[in-house]
């Protein structure tokens, strides 16, 4: 026992002449506070402060040294969303030797993730906002594995989603409350700060009106290989060839209701001629919902957060969600760009309630559950006669709350004719191929050779050979596109050809440069690189 405990105590010590003597050493990715990414040796934290701390002696590292443009406007985002106020990381620093005066620090061990959640009561952000930008951070950085304990620093308790956040690594996620148990300066042996936004795909609309991030950088394999980790860890199975198809029905047990649920059942039911199950995150427990939904053929559910859950839905399978009265389907696309992104394979479907008397909206209720009761009486009668939302910035425009919250009967021919328009046959999970695609490497050993005849005419007889990796691939259809440019000219002749040579006469001049660009595409749409473009003199 004492000779565990001064172990224990010679590592204290260890560490301690380690901090002082060595400080704060800070390397990080990202050109820009918006994807910065920074990993810390003895990073510390002041509990009282709520600070992080950087101490500076003879052997620390602070990369990138951006002197006073680290508070321009942040070091990093420390949530995964873009350049949100009020998630930004600093850090305050002082001399090494400044500990002499200071509390002593208590040092964690475990390699840390150190990030904000951004809204963890809300399935959509925690799942876009949180699980995977997680997921993928530990991915990047090979220290980051199952060991590695994360810490949660935007100041909410553990909220309902606590369990999926546990499933990321075998320790304990702490939450910034919890550090004061720990001691008033804790110093993190090895820690990462901040979360990849490469998988996001929706902007909220905290600058512009939300909708899909311009430069979409996730496919559904990574999203499934996600998918795959947690629900390993959920101990949902996927049951292999299962027998029946079923269409489910996520419904909302609080707000935003679908007020003929039980008819809406029997339709579908009739309808596609399958079992039809209603879930909801009131009723079932996370994985029963996982289970149901990943072999499920059709998912049907209202606008809102429970929509996110389409991420384990087998390929193949559709999607519908459904918009209340005034909302613009085109206008909140967060599930519909999920349902989208390439590799995904999953059917889209949206359907909105059109009809003023199948609406049943709540203006008297608190303003943050939609009510309109607190605006002057004018912009009420203005907000009730309209018919569509106007586009609009997060997150408490009145307009929006108040028909967001409306519940709807749906109108079931309608809804019914909206989805065969999409869905011919059966819907449901085919057992699809592999559906990654493969672009072409660049095509080998071009070559031209120009030949004159007179003073007017002309050929130009180019030739190459098949990209390296084609001859490892089965692909349906190869083509080549050649662009024909006459050195200084700003225009180019372009060509679709499906053998490797071709003599080009018309408009081709004697006695002038050409320069000729040449690609391989595979399947109409997967266009490869360009090769050296080729310098020909006729
Ligand atoms: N929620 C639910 N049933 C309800 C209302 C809400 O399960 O009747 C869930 C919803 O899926 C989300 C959270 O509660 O995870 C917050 O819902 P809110 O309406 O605030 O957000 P939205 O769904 O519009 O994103």
């Amino acid at each position: 026992q004492s000779q565990e405990l001064s172990q224990v105590q010679v590592d204290y010590h260890a560490a301690l002449q380690a901090l002082v003597e060595d400080g704060t050493r800070m390397v990080c990715t990202g050109r820009m506070h918006t994807d910065r990414i920074c990993r810390f040796e003895s990073l510390c934290y002041s509990t009282e402060a709520e600070e992080f701390v950087y101490f500076h002696s003879n052997s620390s590292v602070m990369l990138p040294n951006l002197g006073s443009r680290r508070f321009q406007p942040a070091l990093l985002d420390l949530s995964s969303v873009e350049d949100h106020n009020t998630q930004y990381f600093n850090f305050v620093e002082l001399p090494a030797a400044a500990l002499k005066f200071m509390p002593k620090p208590v040092f964690v061990p475990d390699v840390a993730l150190i990030a904000n959640r951004f809204n963890p009561d809300n399935l959509m952000h925690v799942f876009h906002d949180d699980l995977l930008p997680i997921y993928y951070t530990m991915q990047q950085f090979s220290d980051l594995d199952l060991e590695a304990r994360l810490f949660f620093m935007e100041g909410w308790s553990e909220g309902v989603h606590f369990d999926l956040y546990k499933l990321l690594s075998n320790k304990q996620p702490l939450l910034r409350e919890q550090l004061k148990t720990l001691g008033r300066l804790l110093c993190f042996t090895k820690s990462y700060v901040g979360l990849s936004k490469i998988t996001t795909w929706y902007q909220y609309g905290f600058v512009q009106p939300q909708g899909p991030k311009a430069n979409i950088l996730v496919s559904g394999n990574e999203i499934r290989q996600f998918t795959k980790f947690m629900m390993q860890k959920l101990n949902v199975t996927l049951e292999e060839g299962s027998s029946e198809e079923y269409i489910v029905v996520f419904s909302r047990t609080i707000n935003r209701l679908i007020l003929n649920e039980a008819e809406l059942i029997l339709a579908l039911a009739q309808e596609f001629q399958m079992k039809t199950i209603t879930v909801s995150l009131e009723e079932h427990s996370f994985s029963d919902i996982v289970r149901l939904i990943s072999n499920a053929s059709m998912l049907v559910s209202m606008h809102g957060a429970q929509l996110v859950m389409s991420l384990f839905l087998p390929r193949g399978a559709t999607v519908v969600e459904l918009f209340p009265y005034a909302i613009n389907p085109e206008h909140y696309t967060p599930y519909k760009t999920l349902a989208t992104l390439p590799g995904m394979d999953l059917q889209y479907i949206a359907w909105q309630n059109t009809d003023r008397e199948d609406t049943v909206t709540y203006p008297d209720r608190p303003w943050d559950q939609g009510g309109i009761a607190h605006l002057d009486k004018a912009e009420q009668e203005r907000i009730i006669k309209s018919t569509e939302v106007p586009r609009h910035l997060c997150c408490r425009n009145p307009e929006w709350l108040v028909r967001a919250y409306q519940d709807t009967k749906v109108n079931i021919p309608s809804l019914i004719h909206v989805i065969r328009q999409t869905v011919k046959s059966k819907p449901g999970p085919k057992k699809q191929k592999w559906s990654g695609s493969i672009y072409p490497g660049k095509v080998r050993d071009a070559k031209c050779q120009a030949s004159v005849q007179g003073t007017s005419e002309a050929k130009l007889a180019v030739s190459w050979q098949i990209p390296w990796n084609l001859k490892y691939l089965k692909v349906r259809e190869v083509k080549y596109e050649v662009w024909i440019q006459e050195q200084g000219e700003n225009t180019y002749m372009p060509y679709i050809l499906s053998h490797q040579n071709h003599t080009f006469s018309e408009n081709i001049k004697p006695f002038t440069i050409y320069l000729v660009w040449i690609r391989c595409i595979f399947n109409k749409n997967l266009l490869g690189p360009f090769a050296d473009v080729l310098l020909c003199s006729t």
